[in-house]
C-alpha cells in the first residue's frame, strides 16, 4: 500500500482528494471541523517536505452552481485549522484554475471549488477527471467518505497519475484498521453488530462470518432471531420475511464455528416512547403489548465475559434505541466493556453511522482504537467489497 510516507513532495504539486463536505449554518459558518482537521496531517506532511497542496472537495448536494454550496465558506476555518493561509479558485477545472495551480509556490495551499458544481464529477467523466489531473504531479487520496463511489476526483482521475498516486494519512489509516479486523485481526475476533434491521446489515453479518470467532447480536436485529427460534417478541421490531435467513445464519455459524450471542434479556416498554412503562424481561418471553427496546442487565454482564475475551473488536449499530435515554443503558455498557478491553491491549474499531454517533454522544471517542469518518463507505467494506477508491489507487 503506497501512502504519502513513501513519498517525498519536494517541489511537487500535491492533488489532494480531501473529504471537507464539512456542515454550516445559516451564516455558512461551519459548526463542525472534524473532517478539516482529520486531513490535516496529509497536508502538512506534503508542505512540510516542501511541496503545495491543491485540495479538491465535494459540500453537501448542489445541483449545479448554487452559492449555499461553496467552498469558499469554509477558506477561513480550513485556514485556522491548518494554520497556513489558503487561496481559493471559483471553479475546479478551467485555464483560469490551472494558471493560479502552475504559480503555486511550496508551501502554498490552493483550495478548488465545490467538484459537484459539475455534473462530470458525480458521473466519473473522464474529460472532467483529464482536467483535474492537470493540475497536480501527484495524485493523493485522503477522502474515505466518498472513497466507495467512483466519482471523477475519488476514482477516474488516478488512472492519469499511473506512477504517482498514493493514500493520505486518514485514509491508510481507515484502510489499515479494517484490515486489522478482516484479515489479520489477533484472535479471538468478536463482531458486535446491533441497529434496526437484518435487512441491511444481512451482507455485512454473511461476510463477516468467516473472518471473526464471536458475534453479538443486538439493537431491533434481535428480535427476527428470536422469533424465527419459536420465542415470543410481543411488538418488538421484527422482519418477518427474514426468519428464514435468521436461521439460517445461526446454521452457517456453527458449521463455521463462529459463536452467536443474542441478548438473554430485555428492557422491554409498553410503548415507543421514553416515558414508556417498563420491565425487564427474558428475550424470549416478551409479554403482548410491549416491545424490546434495549437489553437488559443479564446480556449486560454476558456481553462484557465476551468482549474481555476477544483481542480485536468491531462495533456497528447500537445495542438499543439509544437515542431515548430510557434505553441508552445496553449501547453504554457495551462501550465501556470495548474501553475496558481496549484498555488491556485489544484492538477496537467502531464504524457505521449510528455506532459513531453513539460513541461521540458517551465519550467513548478516544476511550477505542479506531472511529472511522466513513458511514457508507465502511459498511461497504465490512461487506467485503473493495471499494473504488482504493482500488484505483492499488492497481
Ligand atoms: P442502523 O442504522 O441499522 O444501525 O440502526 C440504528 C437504529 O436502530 C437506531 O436509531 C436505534 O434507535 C435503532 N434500534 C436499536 N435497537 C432497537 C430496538 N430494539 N427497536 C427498535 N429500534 C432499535
Amino acid at each position: 500500500m503506497k501512502t504519502i510516507d513513501d513519498i517525498n513532495f519536494k517541489n511537487k504539486k500535491a492533488l489532494v482528494r480531501v473529504d471537507f463536505n464539512v456542515p454550516l449554518n445559516d451564516n455558512f459558518e461551519v459548526t463542525d471541523g472534524t473532517r478539516i482537521i482529520s486531513a490535516k496531517p496529509t497536508i502538512i506532511k506534503i508542505l512540510e517536505d516542501g511541496g503545495s497542496c491543491i485540495l479538491m472537495s465535494h459540500l453537501g448536494r448542489p445541483k449545479g452552481v448554487q452559492d449555499q454550496f461553496s467552498l469558499k465558506h469554509i477558506v477561513d476555518k480550513v485556514e485556522e485549522i491548518i494554520g497556513v493561509e489558503v487561496k481559493f479558485v471559483n471553479n475546479c477545472v478551467g485555464e483560469e484554475v490551472e494558471a493560479v495551480a502552475t504559480n503555486l509556490q511550496p508551501g502554498q495551499i490552493l483550495l478548488l471549488e465545490n467538484l459537484r458544481f459539475h455534473d462530470e464529477e458525480k458521473q466519473g467523466d473522464e474529460a472532467f477527471a483529464k482536467q483535474l489531473a492537470k493540475l497536480g504531479d501527484i495524485y493523493v487520496n485522503d477522502a474515505f467518505g466518498t472513497a466507495h463511489r467512483a466519482h471523477a476526483s475519488t476514482t477516474v482521475v488516478a488512472k492519469f497519475f499511473p506512477e504517482y498516486k498514493c493514500f493520505g494519512k486518514l485514509l491508510a489509516k481507515e484502510i489499515e484498521s479494517i484490515d486489522k479486523v478482516m484479515t489479520s485481526g489477533e484472535k479471538p475476533v468478536l463482531a458486535v453488530l446491533g441497529g434496526a434491521k437484518v435487512s441491511s446489515k444481512i451482507t455485512i453479518i454473511e461476510n463477516i462470518l468467516d473472518k471473526v470467532d464471536h458475534l453479538i447480536i443486538g439493537g431491533g436485529m434481535t428480535f427476527t432471531f428470536i422469533k424465527a427460534q419459536g420465542g415470543n417478541i410481543g411488538d418488538s421490531i421484527c422482519e418477518d420475511d427474514k426468519m428464514e435467513l435468521a436461521l439460517d445464519i445461526l446454521k452457517q455459524a456453527k458449521s463455521k464455528n463462529v459463536q452467536i450471542h443474542l441478548p438473554a434479556d430485555v428492557i422491554a416498554a409498553d410503548a415507543f416512547s421514553n416515558d414508556a412503562l417498563t420491565q425487564i424481561v427474558d428475550a424470549n418471553k416478551i409479554p403482548h403489548g410491549w416491545q424490546g427496546l434495549d437489553c437488559g442487565p443479564k446480556s449486560i454482564v454476558l456481553f462484557d465475559e465476551i468482549v474481555n475475551q476477544c483481542k480485536t473488536i468491531l462495533w456497528n449499530g447500537p445495542l438499543g434505541v439509544f437515542e431515548m435515554e430510557s434505553f441508552a443503558s445496553g449501547t453504554i455498557a457495551l462501550g465501556d466493556s470495548i474501553a475496558k478491553a481496549t484498555k488491556n491491549g485489544a484492538f477496537s474499531l467502531v464504524g457505521g453511522g449510528d455506532s459513531v454517533a453513539a460513541v461521540k454522544q458517551f465519550g467513548f471517542e478516544d476511550k477505542v482504537s479506531y472511529v472511522s469518518t466513513g458511514g457508507g463507505a465502511m459498511l461497504e467494506s465490512l461487506e467485503g467489497k473493495t471499494l473504488p477508491g482504493i482500488a484505483a489507487i492499488i492497481n
